[in-house]
């Protein structure tokens, strides 16, 4: 194709609104000669309606949504492949580049709807339970491509609300809050106290009352354990703390979350209590997978509850979700149940998890997406993920 002669200069790209917060917003609107409010109002058709096309804001004027177009765009990631548990679990590969793709997972419930959405592109963390960690890191999501997973999952549930497609299960076939975001967790593929600089205006952005509105008790935010970033987090955001313990014991916990060999056990809890105390939080979710013969006796449960009690702490007992290469088996549910009761006699809150999705690898810690470039990166005190895959 030949270049026409009198081609202009190189456009500049588009910025994607789907990133953009709201002061950051209205600084945009000011630039294209529109006032303040009108970010208010972009915002609520992105974000409350759905609507990604500047046509369709027709309370917009001509002209402004013309220099609109021009400027910006609303751009969520391309679906890949969509996937359907036989528990109405849906799964979403997403396109990151050409060659790169993560996922996010939708559980439809009675009583609420959970998307759990990705902070990166494969994760570095290393820890040896999960799928995600054996594919090592690629890179780090945009807060345009975090915040648009859950445009993009309003859309599509709006969508095939609309057009009564079936869930594929009767639970969330007949319930309102079937079809309906109702929380959020950072639980998919990745670290997101790793991309903190992305993930931190994500957050905003899905708290935002004109953005998606969520209560900061609806959006979940599960981290290995960064100790330095949960002390950041602490002046930047309120959202719900989740923390992916898995051990009560430092020589155990090196061995399964590695970042611990750099933030042990009582600097992270000490990270925690911080964080409740300056965002005036209720409790924080300490995750702890159920591995059989490894983490799971009635001592290590007492441990647990030495290191916990009097804490405002809540656990989460996760039945380990195995995945082709793992060394781990899953615990048994008397073992788990057991667990969860020497805990609950000591006064410490646990609950155990529903596992959703497995028939599609959807369930928790079995994200794997698609890493073909890993990038290498130094986290903790080991380098991982290095080289290149065919
Ligand atoms: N990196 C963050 C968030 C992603 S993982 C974190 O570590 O918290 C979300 C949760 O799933 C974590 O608690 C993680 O430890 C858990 N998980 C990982 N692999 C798992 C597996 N195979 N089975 C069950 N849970 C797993």
């Amino acid at each position: 194709m030949t270049a026409p002669a009198t081609s202009s200069a190189p456009q500049a790209p588009r910025t994607n609104l789907l990133g953009v917060p709201r002061p950051a917003l209205e600084a945009l609107v000011a630039a294209l000669g529109g006032r303040a409010f009108r970010a208010r109002q972009l915002m609520s058709w992105i974000y409350r309606r759905g609507v990604g096309s500047f046509a369709e804001m027709t309370d917009l004027s001509r002209e402004f949504r013309a220099r609109l177009a021009l400027a910006a765009e609303v751009r969520a990631p391309e679906i890949v492949a969509l996937q359907r548990s036989s528990d109405g679990t849906s799964k979403w590969l997403l396109r990151a580049d050409a060659a790169q793709a993560f996922e996010m997972v939708f559980i439809p419930e009675v009583d609420r709807g959970t998307l759990c959405i990705s902070s990166q592109v494969g994760c570095a963390l290393d820890c040896s339970f999960c799928a995600t960690a054996q594919q090592g890191f690629n890179r780090n999501l945009s807060t345009a491509e975090i915040v648009g997973q859950v445009w993009l999952a309003a859309r599509e549930l709006a969508r095939e609300e609309a057009g009564g497609a079936p869930l594929g299960d009767a639970e969330a076939a007949a319930t309102p809050a079937g079809h309906r975001i109702t929380n959020v967790v950072l639980m998919g593929m990745g670290e997101p106290l790793a991309n903190f600089r992305n993930v931190v205006p994500a957050l905003d952005i899905l708290l935002d009352d004109f953005g998606f509105d969520l209560s900061r008790r609806r959006v979940t935010l599960s981290t290995s354990g960064l100790v330095p970033q949960i002390y950041r987090l602490a002046e930047v955001s309120n959202v719900a703390l989740a923390v992916s313990l898995h051990a009560p014991s430092d020589a155990l916990r090196n061995e399964l979350v590695p970042i611990n060999r750099k933030h042990p056990i009582a600097e992270l809890l000490g990270a925690c209590w911080h964080y409740l105390d300056e965002q005036n939080g209720r409790s924080v979710t300490f995750e702890y997978v159920m591995l059989d013969g490894v983490n799971d006796s009635p001592a290590q449960a007492r441990a647990l509850a030495r290191l916990l009690k009097g804490h405002p702490a809540k656990v989460n007992l996760i039945p380990f979700n195995p995945f082709p290469g793992t060394r781990y088996r899953r615990s048994p549910a008397p073992v788990i149940q057991r667990f969860r009761d020497e805990l609950i006699q000591r006064g410490v809150l646990a609950t155990v998890r529903r596992t959703r999705g497995e028939d599609i690898d959807a369930a928790c810690g079995q994200l794997a997406g698609r890493v073909i470039d890993r990038t290498t990166v130094r986290l903790g005190s080991k380098v991982i993920g290095v080289g290149v895959q065919p």
